[in-house]
């Protein structure tokens, strides 16, 4: 490359980035706005729309942004912190989202929410645990007659091997109990690493990431990893936060990336993070078509739980073959 190209290319970089901060100030300062509008539609003023109407340090993100200064270590952990509080404000009702009784249950719906959603699973697993209520009993099941009850999950033959051999393991070797240890879980067929941090952060209140796929979408999106491998991914992230957090934080991360920062077309417009986030712009930032794509349950959506926790503000899911939004 010759110097005058070089020239060309920095003015051009240098112009690039300043529209970017100057549009991303603004279109933050809208999506804040929008937010307080969704608030005001639904009739709530949330923690998020409060928030909305205060001074926000975007412009002066936007700024550092400009400078082409890249962002430190320690910058980016007090910005991962800040957006957990912030989404711990948001979603301050963020839970697991896969409907359970014990950690039987939890281990059994965790392992058909493979390629699925878990609403899906929720729809399906009545039926399970009331033909199968113990590991004895799944490890006895006729495997059709499991195929046939799980077949709404998909991949319902490689699942039911799973389920039965992970049963009959708990039957032989776990005196027909779910282990509470990491190294445990992982041994049992159809077990990985999400599956036991799932089972072990919410049934048995053992701190664990769960990084799926909106788990990793969004941290790689706030830059707080670079990493693909959900392993790694898990690794980066438990750095960044105190172990007692990692439950808490899989919650609102998952919730987030369910109801605004979706895979596709991020609503980035009604996004009440934006002003954290250096991937805002990637979806739509128009503040009307933003709030368009929300799928939010404080806008009258339903839920991913036929029987969600006390303080859930939502409706709760409909069972199989009921209506859905
Ligand atoms: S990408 Fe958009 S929707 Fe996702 S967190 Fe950032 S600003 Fe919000």
């Amino acid at each position: 490359m010759t110097e005058g190209s070089e020239q060309a290319e920095a003015t051009a970089a240098d112009k690039k980035a300043t529209a970017r901060a100057t549009g991303k100030a603004t279109g933050r300062a809208t999506a804040k706005a929008t937010v307080k509008e969704t608030a005001k539609a639904t009739g709530k003023a949330t923690p998020a729309a409060k928030k909305a109407t205060k001074a926000t340090p975007a412009g002066k993100k936007a700024t550092a942004k400009a400078t082409g200064k890249p962002e430190s270590h320690l910058a980016m952990v007090r910005r991962a912190r800040k957006i957990y509080r912030e989404l711990g404000e948001v979603y301050p009702y963020a839970h697991p989202e896969l409907d359970f009784r014990n950690p039987f249950e939890l281990l059994v719906a965790t392992v058909l929410s493979a390629q699925t959603t878990d609403l899906r699973v929720n729809q399906t697993t009545p039926r399970v645990f009331a033909a199968y209520p113990t590991p004895e009993d799944l490890a006895a099941a006729v495997p059709e007659e499991l195929e046939e009850l799980i077949r709404p999950t998909g991949f319902f033959r490689a699942k039911a091997r799973s389920l039965l051999g992970l049963s009959a393991a708990l039957r032989d070797r776990f005196d027909g109990e779910v282990p509470g240890r990491l190294e445990d879980l992982v041994t049992l067929p159809g077990v990985g690493r999400k599956t036991a941090n799932v089972v072990l952060g919410n049934a048995y209140g053992v701190p664990g990431i769960t990084v799926d796929t909106h788990f990793g979408r969004l941290v790689r999106r706030w830059r707080w990893t670079e990493k693909d491998d959900p392993e790694k991914v898990e690794a980066d992230v438990a750095a960044i936060f105190p172990a007692s957090d990692w439950t808490e934080l899989s919650h609102r991360v998952i919730f987030h990336g369910r109801r605004i920062c979706h895979a596709r077309r991020p609503a980035c417009g009604a996004c009440p993070i934006a002003p954290l986030c250096p991937s805002y712009g990637e979806g739509e930032t128009d503040p009307d078509k933003a709030a368009k794509l929300l799928k939010y349950e404080k806008g009258g959506f339903p839920g991913q739980r036929l029987s969600p926790p006390p303080d859930y503000p939502g409706l709760p899911a409909p069972p199989l073959g009921g209506s859905e939004r």
